[in-house]
């Protein structure tokens, strides 16, 4: 066989090399297996491999390759712990979970086997998606590819981290305040948040509904406008899915950024952004230049708001959304004397710390004496803020920034120190709360680690960001550094 797998190809030139038959699916699905067994040791990315299953959909797509054409069919990828497949312990990074097998399938997860690619297992994540490092995972902390003694940033820290370290061509993430973006930063991957309601949340475990998306971690921006052709759809199922047909989001790869304007928000360049970061942005924001766009200063006042507003938000719809987790329709089940005490003691072992505070906080900005104080003034600062992007929007086609303020931070060195470690979702937030789009791109090292920077695009135009970050990828070459896992 001709077919030579450095671990490192991208999911097109997988799929193309499947559609010249130079490698058959079971043969990448194996490859990557391999893969897998030699560095997961070091970068602990997976929760669960399922392999019997993966060459199973491998041999599907061997057996009748023309029925399937194009796209991601037959090409490997993995799935954050949260999102459910049927059969498939899903445990979204928590003790509570562990050992539940869901009754069915994702919507997504039904869109990427109609299409004919192949799942090799489930990533690790913070639990129930709330972190910034998976430190809060309650198994074990995925370690980032560039430098294992560093996190590789959540909560889709798994999913970011199989990417980066070649073990998958492609892996979906989910998004509620920064955690596709943020881990594709701090790993040096493609991650994009797609606006809300472009892909279904239908079988994804939910955190805080009216925030959370789903969206694609790849090594190119091509292989994430592959990704999102499979997973992106409407879903009867998802009562917040978009109902118009997506567009064929490689179409924007041919198209340059001569004509967009790009707004420079100066709210996102300010104190807590390391230097390196800002710099390594604005290069970028040169880049585009170069290429076409016209670059002008912009505004969004009442950003600064937006991470103190998230955390009052998320919280609150995670109380309500885990309440369901009580030892008897899910998973654990603590038995005890009596139903309440079952409960309890349930809820009491199963969550670890971080999401016990989050229900508490939840619980309390939403209990009767607070709601007015917290609750309700964080969704009037939301709509603030949706109006600032709107109104930037009407000057600019896009908006460039920092995904997070700084590289990817050591393991521990947050543990102790909350507010540090939310501040890393400070550029990420704001634009969840604002229902938009927007993606990682990598665009730089700082001592050895990446820097991303972030593209953001009015609701439902996708379309622009893979025009302009595929244009800098085109011009630069940091899509083909590699870590030495
Ligand atoms: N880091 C953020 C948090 O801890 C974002 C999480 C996410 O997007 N799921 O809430």
């Amino acid at each position: 066989m001709s077919f030579k797998y450095d671990g490192f190809m991208t999911a097109a030139e997988a799929s193309k090399a499947l559609a010249s038959r130079e490698v058959s699916s079971r043969e990448l699905t194996q490859a990557t297996l391999e893969r897998i067994a030699a560095v997961d040791s070091k970068v602990k990315s997976f929760l669960k491999i399922i392999e019997d299953q993966a060459l199973s959909q491998a041999d599907r797509f061997d057996a009748n390759p023309q029925s399937f054409p194009g796209g991601l069919a037959g090409v490997p990828g993995a799935l954050k712990d949260n999102i459910c497949m049927r059969g498939i312990e899903t445990t979204c990074g928590s003790l509570i979970l562990e050992g539940w097998q869901p009754p069915y399938d994702a919507g997504v997860v039904t869109q990427i086997q109609d299409s004919g690619s192949v799942v090799i297992g489930k990533t690790n994540l913070d639990e129930f998606a709330m972190g910034s490092s998976t430190e809060n995972s309650a198994y074990f902390t995925t370690c980032n590819p560039w430098n294992t003694r560093h996190v590789p940033g959540g909560s889709s820290g798994g999913s970011a981290a199989a990417v980066a370290a070649g073990e998958v061509f492609w892996a979906l993430g989910s998004d509620t305040g920064g955690s596709i973006r943020q881990p594709a930063a701090y790993c040096g991957v493609v991650g994009l948040k797609p606006t809300y309601g472009r892909v279904s949340r239908y079988g994804v475990i939910a955190y805080a509904s009216s925030l959370d998306q789903i969206g694609p971690l790849t090594r190119t921006v091509e292989d994430a406008a592959l990704v999102m052709n499979m997973i992106s759809a409407h879903d009867p199922k998802d009562s917040t899915s978009y109902p118009e047909a997506p567009p064929d989001y490689t179409k924007s790869l041919k198209r340059d950024v001569s004509g967009f304007t790009i707004g420079i928000p100066r709210e996102f360049f300010g104190q807590g952004i390391a230097d390196p970061v800002a710099q390594a942005v604005m290069d970028s924001a040169t880049v585009l230049e170069r290429s076409g766009a016209r670059l002008i200063d912009v505004s969004t006042p009442n950003v600064g708001y937006g991470l103190p507003c998230y955390y009052i938000l998320a919280p609150a719809e995670a109380s309500s959304n885990l309440a369901r987790y009580d030892g008897v329709r899910y998973g654990m089940r603590v038995e005890a004397g009596d139903h309440a005490e079952m409960f309890r003691q349930t809820r009491e072992r199963g969550f670890g710390a971080e999401v016990k505070q989050r229900i508490v906080i939840g619980t309390y900005v939403l209990s009767a004496g607070y709601y007015d104080a917290f609750y309700l003034k964080a969704q009037q600062v939301r709509t603030l803020l949706s109006r600032d992007f709107e109104q930037v929007f009407s000057q600019c086609d896009l908006l460039i920034t920092p995904t997070v303020p700084t590289t990817a931070f050591a393991i521990g060195e947050h543990i102790d120190d909350p507010f540090q470690m939310k501040l890393s979702d400070v550029c990420t937030s704001p634009v969840n709360l604002a229902g938009l789009p927007a993606m990682s791109v990598p665009c730089g090292f700082s001592d050895g680690l990446p820097i991303g920077m972030q593209l953001i695009a009015p609701a439902f135009a996708e379309e622009r960001i893979f025009q302009a970050a595929y244009t800098f990828e085109q011009a630069t070459d940091y899509h083909k550094a590699r870590p030495s896992i």
